[in-house]
């Protein structure tokens, strides 16, 4: 099975304190500590799985600049067999259609079974999975936490508020946006970080992917970032002391008092 899938570097919020910029425009950059997406890191693990059991290749492709080099090299330390970055300059400042646009170009030029992305990443947006499936006119399942091949179809699980469960059969060739815990990713050692370390990673700009620069990057952007900001905080929770009877008639008080309860 040909497999792809789609990393991005984003911030360590394990490593940093993430500070918004005084102008709003962003997080504060300088000194951060840069990892790849948690979500992404699953996906890789779940490609990998699936490649040892029923065999082919497991691509990555990331849309970044130069430092993004750095997680395609971890997730092939890691185990995947390829990686790509398609960057340039005429890409930055792309919304979620913009990179999902530019990870269409790369899709075309190839021929892939099964897309997997994250659920989501630092931006929260969720949104790249869904669109990329869209436009390349394929199946999508979003937040899937369980795979299983059954020829040119795949049982795929979803996690469903509430903590149930929904199985689904999806035709293949299909894009997926895996959520975590799906699997238990494996440990990179330094000595596959060393083996990886020296392997020219390809690089597509908006040439090669065929791209025209109006419609991705900040000018094909439809979604426009106003401000970015810490919201006020309010007045804060109240600690409930005392013992475990003393805590109950005080939550108690508190809801009555506020109408909770009579
Ligand atoms: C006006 C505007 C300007 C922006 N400018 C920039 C900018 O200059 N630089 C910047 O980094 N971001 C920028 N962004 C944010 C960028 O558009 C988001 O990264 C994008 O919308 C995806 O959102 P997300 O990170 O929440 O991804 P989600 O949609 O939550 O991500 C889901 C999955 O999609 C895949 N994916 C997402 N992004 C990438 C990627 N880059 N490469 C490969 N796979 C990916 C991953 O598999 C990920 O797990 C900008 C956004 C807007 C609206």
């Amino acid at each position: 099975m040909e497999i792809l899938v789609c990393v991005k570097r984003v911030p360590d919020t394990a490593e940093n304190e993430i500070a918004v910029k005084a102008d709003g425009t962003d997080i504060v950059r300088d000194d951060v500590v840069y990892s790849v997406n948690e979500w992404d890191n699953y996906a890789v693990e779940e490609a990998i799985q699936i490649r040892d059991n029923v065999g082919g290749t497991v691509t990555v492709v990331s849309v970044g600049d130069e430092e993004s080099e750095e997680i395609i090299r971890r997730e092939m330390a890691m185990g995947a067999d390829k990686g790509v970055l398609l960057s340039d300059a005429a890409f930055e400042g792309s919304d979620g259609l913009g990179v999902a646009t530019i990870l269409k170009s790369f899709v075309d030029k190839g021929k892939y079974d099964l897309i997997l992305t994250g659920a989501l990443a630092d931006d929260g947006a969720g949104q790249v999975g869904g669109m990329l499936a869209a436009l390349l006119d394929l199946p999508y399942a979003s937040v899937v936490n369980k795979i299983e091949v059954k020829g040119d179809k795949l049982l795929v699980g979803r996690e469903i508020e509430g903590g149930n469960q929904e199985m689904n059969e999806i035709s293949l060739p299909c894009v997926l946006s895996i959520q975590t815990g799906i699997n238990e990713p494996r440990y990179v050692g330094i000595r596959g970080i060393r083996k990886v370390a020296s392997l020219e990673i390809p690089c597509d700009g908006k040439d090669a992917c065929g791209l025209d620069a109006g419609v991705v990057g900040a000018a094909g952007s439809k979604v426009k970032r106003l401000t970015y900001f810490v919201p006020e905080l309010g007045e804060g929770a109240e600690m409930i002391e005392g013992s475990t009877e003393e805590q109950v008639e005080k939550v108690i008080e508190i809801l009555k008092a506020k109408g909770g309860i009579k």
